[in-house]
Parts: C-alpha cells; structure tokens; sequence
C-alpha cells in the first residue's frame, strides 16, 4: 500500500525538525504549504484531515474549480504566475498570493482588493538566478517596487519567494537560498519592510532551504505522490 498523506507529511516534518536542528532554527519558524495543484478534492480533504491548512495553487482556472468543492476553513496560496486579467478572481479565491513578479500585478491587486473590501498579503517573486526563463523581478528591480508600494493601503508585502535553476543535487540550490536571506536583509534594512516570510525550497531541496531561512517551504510530490503528467 501507498504510504497515507499523513505518514509522508509526519517524515516531512521530521525532516525538517533535524535541519533546523542542525543550524539552530525552531520548527515552529517553518511552515508547510502542501500544493495541491492537479489534485482532487479527496485528495485535498484527506490532507486537510492531517491538520495541514495552507493549500498552494499555480492556476486561477483550476482552483476556482477546486475551492469550492473543498473544505471551508482551508487557506488558499497562489503560488503561480498570475496575469492581470485574472486578478479579480484571484483576489476572491485566495488567502495569499506568493508570486508578484510587477509592479503593474501589484497595482491590480490593489485595486481588486480595495473593491472586494479586503486586504491582501503577498510576497514579491524574485528571480534571483538570472535565468530568462523564470517569472520574478531582477534583485535590483525589488527596492523600487517597495518603495512604490509604500503608498499601498490594500497589498500587505509580506515576503519573497524565489524557484531556483532546476538541478539534480539539491545542493545546487542553496546559494539561490542564501542569496535571496541576505538580499532581505538588505531590503529590510535600507526599507523598513520586514520582509519576514522566505518562500523557498520544494520537494527535492526544502531541507536545504530550511537551514538557508525558509519560512514557508511549498511541497508537493513529496506529501501526494508523484503528480501524473497533467
Ligand atoms: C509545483 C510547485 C511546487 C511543488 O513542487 P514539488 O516538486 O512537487 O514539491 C512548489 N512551488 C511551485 C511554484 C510549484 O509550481
């Protein structure tokens, strides 16, 4: 038999206790996002009978789908790209949205969420390898945007998240890791900021990313199984 949701979510756990453990955090500090995306309801209701809340999803589409057909007291993240054409429904669909890669999706989100009457948290995606493949702001482009979204009264800036190169030693990972804490705290010096959530590491590197700073770690394959090729 499959190993449950909750078996694999206890040795994720574990796993990050004893790499917080090696350089000093607290557990507590770490959070688990379980990403949901290509998954069912059921799927998503046995994970949320493990005691997790926080669900990730990459689509708009999908998860306008999904939300209501899972439990009510869930907390939903974007995790993915969004465009601006869909940031209404993303202001009411989610809780949170990780991926703020422009200061005109910033904008946007500002004005959706002053119409919806909410306010809403974020963290700006930064892309801190360079690569030209990959959504997020250049490390230089981040300060300017804070500094803009000083004025903001619906967008609450909460965080970063940055997507390493894909590698095959996880190793790889870390000086993106480490690269993204020290431009924080940088940021957060020079800004006033806090900047207090570092959305970094997945199934494959989120032990490395824990001892790098992580706050949230998004894990997907690693708490369902392998996602079939959707
Ligand atoms: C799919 C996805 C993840 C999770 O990936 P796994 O390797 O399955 O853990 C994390 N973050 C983002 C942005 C994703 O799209």
């Amino acid at each position: 038999m499959n190993p449950s949701f909750e078996d694999n979510l206890a040795e994720v756990r574990r796993r990050i206790q004893a790499a917080c453990e090696r350089v000093g955090r607290r557990p507590e500090e770490v959070r688990v996002l379980a990403v949901s995306k290509t998954r069912g309801p059921d799927c998503i209701r046995e994970a949320a009978a493990s005691g997790l809340m926080d669900f990730g999803e990459n689509r708009v589409q999908e998860a306008k789908q999904k939300i209501p057909l899972c439990p009510t007291a869930l907390t939903w993240h974007l995790i993915g790209h969004l465009q601006t054409n869909k940031v209404k429904d993303a202001v009411n669909l989610f809780h949170l949205i990780q991926a703020v890669d422009s200061l005109k999706l910033l904008m946007a989100i500002e004005t959706a969420a002053e119409a919806a009457g909410r306010v809403m948290p974020v963290f700006l995606e930064v892309n801190v390898s360079g690569e030209s493949s990959k959504f997020g702001l250049t490390p230089e482009a981040v300060p300017g945007i804070l500094q803009a979204a000083n004025g903001l009264r619906r967008v609450e800036i909460q965080g970063l998240l940055t997507m390493p190169p894909l590698a095959e030693d996880p190793e790889h990972a870390r000086p993106f890791f480490h690269t993204l804490r020290e431009h924080r705290d940088r940021w957060r010096q020079e800004t006033g900021f806090e900047l207090r959530e570092l959305s970094m590491g997945m199934s494959h590197d989120f032990e490395i990313a824990v001892e790098e700073g992580a706050t949230w770690v998004r894990l997907g394959s690693i708490l369902f199984g392998n996602r079939n090729t959707l």
